[in-house]
């Protein structure tokens, strides 16, 4: 279970007691408040607060523009100007604070954003839950033959059975000795800071993780990507999505050029150049790699 019935009530009490605000709010973001999206098997993410939205960072860029720039008075016109000439402080300007449960393996790539702010839980104080992430059987899948850093098709029969046996009772054995080692009950009873470091990769932690816009795009770009693990991108999706109702104006111009775009080198551009003109352009007088050239055309292809 995600979330406990007191975390619940909690919520609901805090749904229920709306206070009347002067500072800028997006009703898209208001309907996200405070309630758990759930992400894996018992993790979840949820948006504790936020601060701005589209108009923040629109009201932002005309401070450095200025009276005399006309051309881009549009709000959704200067966002998509903003984000498509990396002009990227007035995305600066809104923040946003997650609260998400999720397995320490996932934390530990997480964490490698280290332009946000986080308050985790303490495992030295509290005593861990006995929840565990155990992979779906589609996720539950062989080391990829082509990419070093990936997994390819998913197990089956008994190779599945036997990894999937694996996880549960490894993950159960060490809880059990986890608490074994902490019992005060007829002995001292271990630290909880030491008995911890016997607890596999796939216990679920939990964390606030506060972020400005401009540096969730960035952490979104990198792990909503294909190339991200799938235990880290399905939260990026999940915040994807409540990012589009907080600031749809900034992630649809995120979306476009971020997501939808890519960064071609010099080589890159000039052989779309030789290629408009109609020249059967080849990896050998690319000036390419083979790895580039692969890329290239994957990029060209639908
Ligand atoms: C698909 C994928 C595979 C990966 N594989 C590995 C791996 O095998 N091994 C591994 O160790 N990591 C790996 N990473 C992590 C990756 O190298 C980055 O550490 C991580 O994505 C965080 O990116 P970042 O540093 O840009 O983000 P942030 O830490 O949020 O930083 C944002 C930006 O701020 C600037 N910045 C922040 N801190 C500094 C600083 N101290 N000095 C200079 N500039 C700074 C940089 O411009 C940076 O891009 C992988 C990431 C992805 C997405």
């Amino acid at each position: 279970m995600p979330l406990s019935p007191e975390q619940l009530a909690e919520i609901d009490e805090l749904r229920a007691t709306p206070k009347p605000t002067l500072r800028a709010v997006s009703e898209g973001m208001e309907a996200h408040l405070y309630k758990a999206i759930p992400v894996l098997d018992h993790g979840f993410v949820r948006v504790i607060d936020y601060m701005g939205d589209d108009a923040a960072i629109c009201q932002a860029a005309r401070v450095s523009y200025g009276k005399g720039t006309k051309s881009v008075s549009n709000d959704e016109g200067l966002i998509r100007y903003l984000m498509r000439h990396w002009h990227s402080t007035p995305f600066e300007m809104c923040e946003i604070k997650l609260h998400v449960k999720l397995p320490v393996f996932v934390a530990r790539q997480w964490i490698r954003h280290r332009t946000a702010n986080v308050n985790e839980y303490s495992a030295r104080y509290s005593i861990l839950d006995r929840e565990f992430y155990i992979p779906e059987a589609q996720h539950i899948a062989a080391q990829s033959t082509v990419n070093n850093q990936g997994r390819g098709e998913a197990l089956t029969g008994d190779e599945a059975a036997r990894v999937l046996e694996i996880l549960k009772s490894d993950a159960a054995r060490c809880y059990d000795n986890y608490e074994a080692m902490i019992s005060q009950d007829g002995q001292q009873g271990l630290a909880r800071e030491l008995a911890r470091m016997n607890l596999p990769a796939n216990i679920y932690t939990q964390w606030y993780w506060k972020v400005d816009l401009h540096n969730l795009f960035h952490f979104l770009r990198l792990r909503a990507d294909a190339h991200a693990q799938y235990e880290i991108r399905v939260y990026a999706d999940e915040i994807c999505k409540v990012v589009a109702d907080w600031v749809p104006a900034a992630y649809s111009a995120f979306e476009d050029y971020r997501m939808g775009g890519a960064n071609l080198s010099g080589k890159a551009i000039d052989c779309i150049r030789r290629m408009v003109k109609g020249e059967a352009v080849t990896q050998e007088v690319s000036g390419m790699s083979k790895g580039e050239w692969r890329e290239f055309e994957a990029l060209l292809k639908d």
